[in-house]
């Protein structure tokens, strides 16, 4: 089993004010995709971010965050709004995966998983594993849940990995994103970063300038971090530059690709 994250800053364009998918990286990927699976069956399953769509709602009301009762009610709308938002994103994925001839089948997080301060506590994924035995491509993505303790919360596609590796014990676990790996520190802000082929450790970073632009969920300090998660659980994990053609192709054929492993040795 593979899972692939595709992450928001490939698929939106994080820094435009409105939502914006990015149509042609979409297509390139969707394509790449079905290239790798019309070669050789694979169980794959499909993770991708909110980018654009979802951070800045999440921003707005503060989702995540403490609130008074009194603003019970303005939250939850805030979390309908969010929760549609990604919605939106999803279904332009998905329609540019089917129309490539990509059996996709969206299950958002919202409907079936709750967490207890931002951390996933329940899930049921015995359904993955239905769709997945029929050949189907589950496709899940960055979203609002539950929350015992905070009523509300964001959960990011980079935790969804952490949760569904944990629990489903895939062979490979890939990330696509827009740079190359993981750098000593941002390396489209830092000349200077160096670039890691294996990563083991929070400290191996400069700085903590994980955050880009409207990103509520951590940017590239947050995939680590829950990378790491794994790691200790013994599971490894890539991360790629989907920006670069061929790559997504590569990786699922099993051929080499520059990125970074995350590992705790
Ligand atoms: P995605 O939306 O693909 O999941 P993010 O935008 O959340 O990814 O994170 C990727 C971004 O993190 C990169 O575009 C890069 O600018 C930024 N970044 C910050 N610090 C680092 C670092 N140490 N190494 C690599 N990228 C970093």
């Amino acid at each position: 089993m593979i899972i692939l994250k595709i992450g928001g800053s490939i698929l939106t364009n994080k820094d435009a004010s409105e939502s914006e998918v990015d149509e042609v990286s979409l297509k390139r990927i969707a394509g790449e995709i079905k290239r790798s699976l019309d070669n050789s069956k694979k169980e794959l399953i499909i993770v991708h971010g909110a980018g654009s769509f979802g951070h800045p709602p999440a921003k707005k009301y503060r989702i995540g965050e403490e609130f008074e009762e009194d603003e019970f009610p303005e939250k939850r709308v805030g979390f309908c709004e969010i929760q549609n938002a990604v919605k939106k994103l999803n279904m332009l994925i998905c329609e540019a995966f089917i129309d490539e001839g990509l059996p996709v089948i969206a299950l958002p997080a919202s409907s079936f998983i709750t967490a207890s301060s931002k951390r996933i506590t329940s899930g049921n994924l015995d359904l993955f594993k239905r769709y997945l035995s029929k050949g189907f491509i589950p496709i899940i993505y960055g979203d609002v849940v539950l929350d015992d303790d905070l009523e509300f919360c964001v959960i990011s596609g980079d935790q969804l990995i952490q949760y569904l590796a944990m629990n489903l014990n895939p062979d490979t676990v890939v990330l696509g994103t827009d740079v190359d790996g993981v750098y000593s520190k941002n390396p489209k802000t830092h000349d200077d970063a160096v670039f890691y082929e294996r990563f083991t450790s929070i400290e191996d970073l400069d700085t903590f300038e994980g955050t880009t632009n409207v990103d509520v969920t951590g940017g590239m300090v947050g995939k680590i971090k829950e990378l790491l998660y794994l790691a200790d659980l013994g599971i490894e994990s890539k991360i790629i530059n989907a920006e670069i053609e061929d790559n997504i192709y590569k990786v699922l054929e099993n051929e080499t690709v520059k990125g970074t492993v995350i590992s705790r040795s």
